[in-house]
């Protein structure tokens, strides 16, 4: 059997100030034919799943394109016609050179380009008229996806994650490989079903309820008979797009009913249980008052809302600023995106103390610069590759980066944006966090996955930012309303309109 694999993957925040161009995509890898799997073999993302089960079923795999930026503004137009250029050449080269019995891509779902408001729905078609009717194309998504009706036409399966932290990508990069087999085999012949939920929820991790108790409903669901996958995409909120939300795809082998009762059974299990998404807020000077007074240590403070791994900007100063003034000890802190900043300290040296206004600089809502004397401790390329479950193994480039300190904070400064996902960024540059009291990072929950098993406690701080928890502080002009929780009244079930 010969199947494709390919990825483009972009989660847009069209909220952003910039848009997103080829540049931040070769900045995380844009690779093409072979060189895909000799990039993600062996690594945890669904691409390194899709090589590895290709590889013990005994499958020829055809590479295409591997590519992912970290999230940002929507995609330029240039930038979308050679992402699709490129895949749709990969594409037809495989088929120059021989059959093709299926394509699995991995698409995140969450994208939005010039051109579309629906990356992946414009990907699929694009696919589909190349390959034809006949062919399985199989899909995994991270589960900010924003499905469409477009993408659950266009393709044979859709796989969403089901984990936040996304730690089973590279299971649903297996999976998708091994239902292309059995479709091929004529064993199982996948039908699906949408639903979109009128509503829209912060950052949810499934460690906990309500999205733990959501997906234990989903699992049910997927372990009755015929039924092949039941997923709850929470969607990504900070997409200015008339159908952003939350949507449940469930698949079930050759009967549409079967599916649809599965996707409206969880669906509304989803509605019922929705007040119980918001999230409680903290103040940035709360969370370190209660970090202070936790037992053990580190105890973790995120900065939720100027995530990068939600398109934020990442050199918001507020919680770095307020464990400044609240006088804390024994506290690191990462990262602050600051390129100026870290030349500046790589242009000083190790040792010497330097004038710097570190972060602030893309924006009002992320704060002013921190102005201080800051004393050079480390200097690094900012390379290192991911180590916990969720990506292990993945290269990491954040440009040069430095560790500063101020005011007895250890602060780490890159030069590229991204959200900590482990403790490497905090490690290449000398610092153990097991043995800080306070570690104040810029995530929403990836970080859980390098972080639960160390930390001691965790508190999320909820600041000004790009990617609030607040979805009533998002200026939405797109959106379609109603939706919850911007109109708090809405009545809603499945197959009927929300008024
Ligand atoms: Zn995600």
């Amino acid at each position: 059997m010969r199947i494709v694999i390919g990825e483009i993957a972009h989660e847009t925040n069209t909220f952003c100030p910039g848009q997103t161009t080829e540049d931040h995509f070769r900045a995380r890898g844009w690779v093409v034919g072979q060189e895909v799997i000799e990039r993600y073999a062996g690594i945890r993302s669904d691409i390194g799943g899709m090589i590895a089960a290709g590889n013990d079923l005994g499958h020829e795999l055809a590479p295409t394109l591997a590519t992912w930026a970290e999230p940002w503004g929507t995609i330029a137009l240039a930038t979308y016609n050679r992402l699709l250029g490129d895949l749709l050449d990969g594409i037809q080269a495989a088929m120059a050179s021989g059959p093709v019995d299926a394509v699995c891509l991995a698409l995140h779902g969450a994208g939005v380009a010039d051109a579309t408001d629906d990356l992946e729905g414009s990907i699929l078609t694009a696919v589909r008229d190349l390959v034809g009717p006949n062919t399985p194309i199989i899909v995994t998504l991270d589960l900010h996806g924003n499905v469409t009706p477009t993408m659950v036409e266009q393709a044979t399966v859709l796989l969403g994650c089901h984990l936040y932290p996304h730690v089973d990508a590279y299971e649903r990069g297996v999976e998708a490989i091994e239902l292309a087999d059995r479709i091929v085999r004529g064993e199982i012949s996948p039908v699906a079903h949408l639903v979109q939920i009128p509503m829209l929820i912060p950052t949810s991790t499934t460690d906990v309820d309500p999205a733990k108790a959501i997906n234990a409903v989903c699992a049910e669901w997927e372990a009755r008979p015929g039924v092949i996958d039941c997923t709850f995409m929470h969607g990504f909120p900070y997409t200015d797009i008339p159908r952003a939300g939350v949507t449940v795809t469930a698949t079930a082998d050759g009967d549409p009913a079967l599916a649809q009762k599965a996707a409206e059974a969880v669906a509304s299990e989803l509605w019922a249980r929705r007040n119980e998404f918001v999230l409680a807020a903290v103040s940035a000077e709360e969370a370190i008052a209660r970090a202070i007074e936790a037992p053990g240590q580190p105890v973790v403070i995120n900065e939720t809302a100027d995530n990068p791994g939600g398109g934020a900007p990442g050199d918001a100063t507020h919680l770095l600023r307020a464990m400044l003034a609240s006088g804390v000890s024994n506290t690191c802190f990462g990262a602050v995106c600051d390129a100026e900043t870290a030349r500046a300290a790589h242009e000083a040296g190790v040792g010497v103390t330097i004038p710097v206004k570190l972060g602030g600089k893309s924006g009002p809502l992320n704060g002013d610069p921190i102005e201080a004397e800051a004393t050079v401790v480390a200097i690094t390329d900012g390379r290192f590759n991911a180590t916990s479950s969720m990506m292990a193994g993945m290269p990491f480039d954040l440009g040069p980066s430095a560790r500063l300190n101020i005011g007895g904070i250890d602060i780490v400064v890159t030069s590229r944006r991204s959200q900590v996902f482990d403790p490497e960024i905090f490690r290449i540059h000398g610092i153990d966090v097991t043995t800080y009291k306070i570690v104040g990072l810029k995530s929403s929950q990836h970080f859980r996955a390098g972080f639960l098993d160390i930390a001691a406690s965790i508190i999320r701080a909820d600041t000004p930012g790009a990617t609030s928890i607040d979805l009533h502080a998002i200026p939405y002009e797109r959106l379609k309303r109603p939706i919850w929780p911007l109109d708090a009244d809405l009545t809603w079930a499945p197959n009927s309109s929300p008024t």
